[in-house]
């Protein structure tokens, strides 16, 4: 039997839908939540992807600021930039879009994000409180996979769970919240021996790699939820076919656009998963869904004491 599909897209929507009902209750008790985004130089994804935060508090009524600094900024001038958001009283989140232009410090300017608007998930004392369970902010897309399997009923205490990659943003804080919500976690990487073998071991099988549909039906349990967080585009006809074969839906969008979306796992795998996140569809709207969610937590832990019922949330 094929896989059920666990559509990432209504379940964004429907958390997008909640944020939106608290930030009117928030707005109406004086408490907007505001979002400052950071877009350094004209790096075309990046401008997507600021486009869609930028829609997205519109969407759910959050006040959005764009700040635009010029490619050639300095590691000074972002300082100085990050440094007035941190004290302005109506900015509850501070995303500084990554990749900064390579003259820029990265790790300077995300450490000078105050912990309490970073959004992202990214600040040392962010992942420290992840880390030992304290309340904080938590990455979008990590925070993701876990709201998709737990609005999917998947349970995950006590289950065996494997996490395919090992990167700040990605693997690991997964690792971490399965961790924290009781599964028995492994964190494979580009080193782990016999990666199919230990893959077949996961009830959930989580894949944060970076590479086209690597993940084939050897390294699946039958039955197993498998999430696939990997955004890689084919544009090699040759390589189109090697995954796409036969499937009339994409052949139409390869054929129009030259290119297409695929995850890390193969598309032969949702003959075998018990459940299984499509890629685009899956974990991909749950980042921007979960960035939202993040300002309204931010705008409640510094300012919700100042409304009685929104500290309670
Ligand atoms: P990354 O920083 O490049 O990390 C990739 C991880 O995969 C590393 O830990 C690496 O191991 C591991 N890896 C690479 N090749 C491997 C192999 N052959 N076998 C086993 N492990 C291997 O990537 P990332 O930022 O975590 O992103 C991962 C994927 O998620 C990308 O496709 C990215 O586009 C996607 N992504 C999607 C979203 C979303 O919104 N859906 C958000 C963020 C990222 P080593 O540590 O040993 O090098």
């Amino acid at each position: 039997m094929p896989a059920t599909i666990l559509d990432g897209t209504r379940i964004a929507q429907e958390i997008r839908s909640e944020a939106a009902a608290d930030v009117k209750t928030m707005t109406a008790a004086g408490v907007r939540p505001g979002l400052a985004v950071v877009l350094v130089g004209h790096n075309p994804a990046s401008e997507i992807y600021v486009r869609g935060k930028v829609k997205a508090c519109e969407e759910v009524g959050v006040y959005s600021e764009k700040f635009t600094p010029a490619e050639s900024a300095t590691t000074a001038e972002l300082l100085a930039l990050v440094q007035d958001l941190n004290r302005r009283e109506e900015i509850d989140g501070i995303l500084v879009q990554l990749p900064l232009p390579p003259q820029v410090d990265s790790k300077k300017v995300l450490l000078a994000v105050d912990p309490a608007k970073d959004v992202d998930g990214f600040h040392p004392m962010n992942v420290g409180f992840l880390s030992t369970q304290r309340p904080g902010l938590v990455p979008c897309t990590p925070a993701g996979v876990v709201e998709i399997l737990k609005r999917s009923n998947i349970a995950i205490a006590g289950r065996e769970a494997v996490v395919v990659g090992r990167s700040d943003i990605v693997g690991k804080p997964v690792a971490m919240l399965l961790t924290n919500a009781n599964a028995t976690v492994t964190i494979c990487h580009s080193k782990t021996h016999d990666l199919p073998g230990v893959c077949r071991r996961a009830d959930i099988l989580v894949a944060a790699i970076g590479r086209a549909g690597m993940i084939t039906r050897d390294f699946v349990k039958p039955g197993a939820t498998v999430i696939d967080v990997g955004m890689n585009t084919v544009s090699d006809p040759a390589e189109f076919q090697r995954f796409f074969a036969g499937h009339a839906k994409r052949e139409e969008t390869f054929r129009k656009k030259g290119s297409t979306l695929i995850g890390d796992v193969h598309p032969e795998v949702t003959e075998i998963a018990g459940a299984i996140t499509p890629v685009p569809g899956g974990v991909g709207p749950l980042t921007i869904a979960m960035l939202m969610v993040n300002t309204v937590k931010a705008a409640k832990m510094r300012r919700g004491s100042r409304v009685g019922e929104l500290s309670r949330a």
